[in-house]
Formats: structure tokens, C-alpha cells, sequence
């Protein structure tokens, strides 16, 4: 996707966005720091409200122009063109990070870390996420991930999820309205999370720290956790796994310039030493290709693409 922006017409846009989001808002700002890649050029513009109704201004403002949306969270499943982002991107992190429990329940700003919320709720003797510790990210994209592990989903303690659509206008979706699938949550995509409420169970404190921290013990055993990736680049082909096929194609430890495919879990494509986006890219494909014709199985991609990948042999598009 490329836009023909003035720097003119992105100094006239950025000065909207702050006066209606005061706080961070920029012009070219590198996105690789935030994503756990550590890959990807700049957006065209970024802004990052501290407030609800700073969300919504950057939306009514954003809804007047033709220039795309991206919303970021902890960019933990993300892979961004080298290219970067030709629009605006919301970036919704510790500037919307909060947590209020009240009983079993807590409400949770979408920026706020899985982790952080999974420990506090332990804390206070309440279960039902623990075996999601160590899933990098905040509530906002666990939700529109249906993030999950060890057989359990965030959808399970989703009590309702909260935010706006696109025009601004706010939303609030009860649990039992949301058609979560596996790695996906359709009608979140079309809105902006802002917070989420969660319901847990009680239990012993001591156990669920116990279990928290044994969980994170297993996956620093088993997951490539010294480079950086987004974890699992493929979804779980209904009856196999994609690491397990990928390695029966004979690719753990291809290379492809500074992206690596893991030997530890052929799953992760990791970020072995100065990776392009064009690099995993390029690898997902050989994979995919790979193990089309070994199996005849399409592996569906977990990680979302941000950008242009549009090159030289490939007419893909995120
Ligand atoms: C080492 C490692 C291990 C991992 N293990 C697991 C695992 O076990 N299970 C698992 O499910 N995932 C896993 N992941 C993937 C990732 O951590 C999850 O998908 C996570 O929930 C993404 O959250 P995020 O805040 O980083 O979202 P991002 O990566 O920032 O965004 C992901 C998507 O959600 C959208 N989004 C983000 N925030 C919002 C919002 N507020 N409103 C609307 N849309 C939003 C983005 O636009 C994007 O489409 C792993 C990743 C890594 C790096």
C-alpha cells in the first residue's frame, strides 16, 4: 500500500491528532522497537493517546481522512514491511494500561501486559489464566488473538470487551455476542479495544503463583526464547503441528539472511542477527511452499503482516 502524503499534509494531520490526543504523537517513528521482531520501518504518523476520549478523537479525526489505520498493542504477533506503515498507527500500550478488580472480576486496559494482569489476579487468590503466563502482548491484542496456551483461551474469562468502532462511536460487547474461533476474534478486528472485563474463579494464592511460574519455567524449556520472533508464525493445521511438519520438510535451521528458522521448535522463525521483514518473509513463503508439496497441507498464517510485501516475485498483500 503506498500513499502520496506530503510531509505538508502529515504535519497538518499530526497537529489534528494532537489536539485532540495530546501526549505522543510523531512523524516517522520507527515501529521495529515495538514489536517483539525488533523489525520494521517507520509509520507515516503515530500517536498514542493517554485517555478513552483521546481514542476516540484520533478516530474522528482519522474517519474524515483517507489515510489508513493501524492499531498496535505490544506487537508481539506482528511482522511490519521494511517499508513501515504509510498511515497512522494507535498505538495502544502502557499509555491505556490499568487494572481494577472488584470481586472475581477485574477490568483491564487493553494496553495493559497479560502477564501483569495473570500475576495480580494470582495474587489475590484468582485462577483462570495462569497457563496463558508468559504469552508476551497486552489484553487488547490476547483478545483479538483469542491468545491461549496449555488449552486455555482468554476467551474463557472474557467477560466483555469494550472500546470503538472505526467512526468512533463506542462499542461494548458482551461475552456471549463475540464468535471467538481459534487465533481470531472477527468482530474485534472491526473495533478498537480499549479495555475488557474478565471474570476469574478463586483459588489458593500460593497455588496459582505456583503455577504461574511453572508454566513460564516449560516454555523457557521449550520455546526459542534468546531471539527474538513472534512466537508461533503458523496456526496448529486441524490434526498436526506446523512445527512438527516443518521439520519433517527438512527446514529447521534454514536461513534466510538474518531470519532463521529455529532448531529448538521449528515453529518460530526467529531473528537471528539483523533480520529484514523481507527475510521472514521470504522464509514463510519457502515454508509454506515447502510444505504444501511435501503434505499437501496450506499452513495458515498466525502472525499478521503490517505494510507492503509486494516485491520482485511476490504479488502477496497483507
Ligand atoms: C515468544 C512468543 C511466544 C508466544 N506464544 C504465544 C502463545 O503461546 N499463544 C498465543 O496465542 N500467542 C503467542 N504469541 C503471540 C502473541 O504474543 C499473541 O498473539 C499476543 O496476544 C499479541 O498481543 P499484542 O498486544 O502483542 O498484539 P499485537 O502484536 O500488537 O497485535 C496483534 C493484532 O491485534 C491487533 N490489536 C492489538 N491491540 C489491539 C486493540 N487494542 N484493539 C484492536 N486490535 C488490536 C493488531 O492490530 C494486530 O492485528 C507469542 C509471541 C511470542 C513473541
Amino acid at each position: 500500500m503506498t500513499l502520496s502524503l506530503t510531509r505538508k499534509d502529515l504535519e497538518d494531520l499530526a497537529a489534528h491528532l494532537s489536539a485532540v490526543a495530546p501526549g505522543d504523537v510523531r512523524i516517522d517513528k520507527p515501529l521495529a522497537p515495538y514489536t517483539s521482531y525488533r523489525i520494521g520501518g517507520p509509520t507515516a504518523v503515530w500517536v498514542a493517546p493517554g485517555s478513552e476520549d483521546g481514542v476516540r478523537g484520533v478516530l474522528e479525526v482519522v474517519r474524515n481522512t483517507t489515510i489508513p489505520l493501524f492499531v498496535l498493542g505490544r506487537g508481539s504477533n506482528l511482522l511490519i514491511s521494511d517499508r513501515g506503515w504509510p498511515g497512522v498507527t494507535l498505538y495502544i500500550g502502557e499509555n491505556l494500561s490499568s487494572l481494577q478488580f472488584s470481586g472475581a472480576q477485574a477490568e483491564v486496559g487493553a494496553g495493559t501486559l497479560l502477564l501483569e494482569v495473570i500475576r495480580a489476579a494470582a495474587d489475590r487468590g484468582l485462577g483462570g489464566m495462569e497457563q496463558m503466563a508468559g504469552i508476551p502482548g497486552g489484553v487488547g491484542g490476547a483478545l483479538r488473538m483469542n491468545a491461549g496456551a496449555f488449552g486455555r483461551e482468554i476467551e474463557s474469562v472474557t467477560a466483555a470487551v469494550a472500546g470503538f468502532r472505526a467512526d468512533g462511536s463506542p462499542c461494548r460487547i458482551a461475552r456471549q455476542d463475540i464468535a471467538f474461533g481459534y487465533r481470531c476474534a472477527p468482530q474485534l478486528g472491526e473495533m478498537i479495544i480499549t479495555s475488557a472485563r474478565f471474570r476469574f474463579q478463586t483459588e489458593p494464592a500460593t497455588m496459582l503463583r505456583a503455577r504461574v511460574d511453572e508454566i513460564l519455567a516449560l516454555r523457557k524449556r521449550k520455546q526459542p526464547l534468546e531471539h527474538p520472533s513472534c512466537g508461533s508464525v503458523f496456526k496448529r493445521p486441524p490434526g498436526y503441528y506446523a512445527g512438527a511438519l516443518i521439520e519433517a520438510s527438512g527446514l529447521k535451521g534454514e536461513r534466510v539472511g538474518g531470519a532463521e528458522v529455529s532448531r529448538k521448535h521449528a515453529g518460530f522463525i526467529l531473528n537471528v542477527g539483523d533480520a529484514a521483514a523481507t527475510d521472514v518473509y521470504r522464509l514463510i513463503r519457502r515454508i509454506e511452499e515447502r510444505v504444501f508439496e511435501r503434505f499437501g497441507i496450506r499452513l495458515e498464517r498466525e502472525v499478521h503482516l503490517v505494510g507492503d510485501f509486494s516485491e520482485e516475485g511476490f504479488d502477496d498483500r497483507p
